[in-house]
C-alpha cells in the first residue's frame, strides 16, 4: 500500500496493489473508491444491487450523492408525482449546497447526480453547481433531464466546468404519445436537442457521456421498438423501466411493487433537498422521509443520526409499518406518517 494523497489531517487516500482505493477518515476506512462506470446499466445495478456488507446501521459514508437542486418542472408526467406534489417550489441555496459539496466529499463521495424531483436545467445557477463540484474534486458528475430546455449551447457550457454524463429522459417514441406520457408537446424540441448534442460531442470529441431512459406505461408500451430505433440510436445507450410507484407517492396507479427491503437507497447513497435536509430517498416527493435539516446539522452527523439509524434497523428488520416505504414496497396509500414532520409536507396519498 502506499499512500497517494494525504489530503489533511486525519483524511487520507491508500492506495492498494490491486489498484483500489480506499479512504481513511481518522482510522475509519470510508466507501472504497472505483473506477467510474461508463455504462448506465451498471451504475444502476450498482445503487440499487450494492454489496451485501452496505447493509448495516451506519454504513460508510456513500460514494454517490443526489443532490435537488429544484423540485420544480415544465413537464407533467403521467407516471410522476411532481405535479401532484404540494410542496412548496423552489432551488437549493448556493451557500448550502457548497458547504454540501465540500462536507461529502471530505467524506468520501466522489459522484454527484444534480436532481431528484424535478428538472435541474430550471436551476439557474447549475454551471456554478458542476463547476463547484469539479473544483472541489468530484470525479463523475451527471444529471438527468427531461431535454426541453436541453439546447446544445447550454449543454456546452455545462461540459466545459465538468459535466460527465446527461441521462435524456423521454417517454415517447412519437411526438403523439410523447404529449399523452409528458404532458407537453416538446418532442420534436427534444429530439433534436438529443440529435445536437450527440452531433456536437461526437465532433468535439469531449467525454460526455449520453443515455436515454423510457418509463414504460399502459400508455407508451407498444412504441418499445419504436424508441429502440428513434431514441435509442442518438444516445450511447437507452434503459427501459416498468413505471413504479414513486416511493409510495404513486400508490393509487397500482402498480406492483418492485423495491425489497431493506431499500438500498438509505444505506449506499445521499439525498439532499432544495430546502436543504437530508431524506433517505430520491423519490421523496413530500419528505416524508427527510431526518435532518442540513442548514442545522453537518452532513457526517445527518447521516448517523438517530432518525437515520433507526429507519436503516427498521428496513434491516423489514418492519416498516406506517412509513412511507411501507405504502413504496407494499404499493398502498395509507395514511402514513412523516419521520419529522416540521420538515415534510403532510398529503393525503
Ligand atoms: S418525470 Fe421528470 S420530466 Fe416528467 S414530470 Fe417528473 S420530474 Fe418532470
Ligand atoms: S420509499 Fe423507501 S423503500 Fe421506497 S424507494 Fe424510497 S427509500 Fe426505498
Amino acid at each position: 500500500m502506499n499512500d497517494i494523497n494525504a489530503k489533511k489531517e486525519n483524511f487520507y487516500a491508500i492506495k492498494l496493489k490491486n489498484n483500489r482505493i480506499i479512504w481513511i477518515d481518522r482510522g475509519k476506512i470510508l466507501m472504497p473508491d472505483r473506477k467510474i462506470i461508463n455504462s448506465m446499466k451498471r451504475r444502476s445495478q450498482e445503487i440499487y444491487h450494492p454489496d451485501k456488507d452496505v447493509f448495516v446501521p451506519v454504513p460508510p459514508f456513500p460514494l454517490n450523492m443526489l443532490v435537488e437542486v429544484t423540485n420544480a418542472c415544465n413537464h407533467a408526467c403521467i407516471f410522476c408525482a411532481n405535479s401532484k406534489m404540494t410542496r412548496k417550489k423552489r432551488s437549493i441555496e448556493r451557500k448550502l449546497l457548497q458547504s454540501v459539496l465540500i462536507q461529502a466529499y471530505d467524506l468520501g463521495t466522489r459522484e454527484i447526480g444534480f436532481y431528484a424531483t424535478g428538472e435541474p436545467l430550471l436551476y439557474k445557477d447549475l454551471d456554478w453547481a458542476v463547476n463547484e463540484a469539479k473544483r472541489i474534486g468530484y470525479k463523475y458528475i451527471y444529471l438527468t433531464t427531461n431535454g426541453a430546455f436541453a439546447e446544445v449551447e447550454k449543454i456546452k457550457t455545462l461540459v466545459a466546468v465538468g459535466l460527465d454524463s446527461i441521462k435524456f429522459s423521454i417517454n415517447g417514441a412519437s411526438r403523439t404519445c410523447y404529449k399523452a406520457v409528458h404532458g407537453r408537446d416538446d418532442f420534436d424540441k427534444v429530439l433534436e436537442n438529443l440529435r445536437q448534442i450527440k452531433k456536437y460531442r461526437d465532433k468535439e470529441k469531449v467525454p460526455l457521456r449520453i443515455y436515454s431512459t423510457f418509463i414504460i406505461t399502459e400508455t407508451n408500451r407498444h412504441e418499445v421498438d419504436v424508441a429502440k430505433e428513434v431514441i435509442g440510436a442518438r444516445c450511447d445507450e437507452l434503459l427501459f423501466f416498468s413505471e413504479g410507484n414513486q416511493g409510495g407517492y404513486m400508490s393509487q396507479r397500482n402498480k406492483p411493487a418492485t423495491i425489497t427491503l431493506p431499500c438500498s437507497l438509505l444505506f449506499n447513497r445521499f439525498h439532499v433537498t432544495c430546502e436543504g435536509y437530508y431524506t433517505m430517498c430520491c423519490v421523496d416527493f413530500q419528505n416524508y422521509l427527510a431526518v435532518a435539516d442540513l442548514n442545522k446539522v453537518l452532513v457526517k452527523d445527518a447521516w448517523g443520526s438517530n432518525l437515520a439509524v433507526a429507519m436503516r434497523k427498521k428496513h434491516l428488520a423489514s418492519e416498516v409499518s406506517g412509513t412511507l416505504c411501507e405504502n413504496c414496497v407494499e404499493c398502498k396509500s395509507n395514511l402514513v406518517k412523516p419521520l419529522l414532520s416540521h420538515l415534510a409536507t403532510t398529503c393525503t396519498f
